[in-house]
């Protein structure tokens, strides 16, 4: 038996509130603590969009935290428990019968013209560049070298658990979450006899990366998971697979394959 550090994240949904209060108890009950301020595994209760603001709030703590989701709506892909099984997840927890998953993340840097300090980003889904009032103009450098010129409505960039959010949208692949790759896809490029783009999506391995150089004057929006940044000056966006990893306190294996299956295609019969 271990003694537990636990934070809870959990949306507004009626069924959250509830479902919290109970797990609360349970831990409680267990010999664990409610720690939102330390914790050594955090749980979201609601979905996937929880489990993305979970992420956000204890970024700081990634190295030393696991998390667990708790779908109390449709089945997610960040969240493996139900909201009635929370007694059954509570003695798994105790007693410590986990298998981690860790799944990779993407390293995102802004870089300004006039010099500030770059801001840096990690996302769990992907990250977006749009240009505010504009067709969006971008040179796409695949390390040093100039890939492209897009011009269009925009550019993401998605982890592979991101691969089945905004990127799916948009015609990406969905991507196995044990390849440690990010994957470029075009949102509305133009192509016609003079501007060119590739066209597909592009998977990026680990060795490379990505940066997004932008022109001057105009001004863009740069998403990364559910948060914006709108700002003018912004040379470049720079992409890679980051070093660290999101951890996964997982302790029910469900297929990858079969979660796609569940998620967009349902019942064959
Ligand atoms: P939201 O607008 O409430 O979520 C959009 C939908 O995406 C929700 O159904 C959400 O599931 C689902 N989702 C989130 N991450 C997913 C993943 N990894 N795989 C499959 N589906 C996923 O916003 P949110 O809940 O804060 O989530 C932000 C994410 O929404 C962004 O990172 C982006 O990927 C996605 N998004 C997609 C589009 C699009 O497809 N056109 C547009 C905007 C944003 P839950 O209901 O379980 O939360
Ligand atoms: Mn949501």
């Amino acid at each position: 038996m271990e003694n537990l550090k636990v934070a809870l994240v959990y949306n507004q949904v009626e069924q959250s509130v509830l479902a919290a209060e109970k797990l609360k108890k349970l831990l409680v009950a267990s010999g664990n603590v409610i720690d939102q301020e330390n914790p050594d595994i955090v749980i979201s209760i609601g979905g996937d969009g929880t489990l993305l603001s979970a992420f956000h709030l204890y970024i700081h703590r990634l190295d030393h935290v696991r998390f667990l989701g708790v779908h109390t709506g449709h089945l997610g892909f960040y969240t493996d428990w139900r909201d009635y099984e929370l007694e059954e997840l509570v003695e798994t927890l105790c007693n410590n019968q986990e298998e981690n998953v860790s799944y990779p993340l993407l390293d995102v840097v802004i870089r300004y013209r006039d010099g500030r300090a770059d801001k840096h980003f990690f996302a769990l889904n992907e990250s977006t560049i749009k240009s505010l009032h504009r067709t969006m103009v971008a040179d796409v450098y695949i390390k040093e070298e100039l890939f492209e010129r897009f011009r269009g409505d925009g550019v993401s960039i998605a982890t592979p658990t991101g691969s089945t959010a905004y990127n799916k949208s948009i015609g990406g692949a969905v991507l196995h979450p044990s390849i440690e790759a990010i994957q470029l896809t075009e949102i509305a490029s133009l192509n016609n006899r003079v501007f060119r783009t590739v066209g597909s999506p592009l998977v990026i391995s680990k060795e490379d990366w990505l940066e997004i150089r932008l022109p001057q004057g105009g001004e863009h929006i740069v998403t990364v998971d559910q948060f914006s940044v709108q700002q003018a000056d912004i040379a470049s966006v720079y992409y890679r697979v980051a070093p660290d990893k999101i951890r996964f306190a997982s302790y029910r294996h469900m297929d990858f394959w079969h979660r796609v299956r569940e998620a967009f295609i349902g019942d064959l019969k």
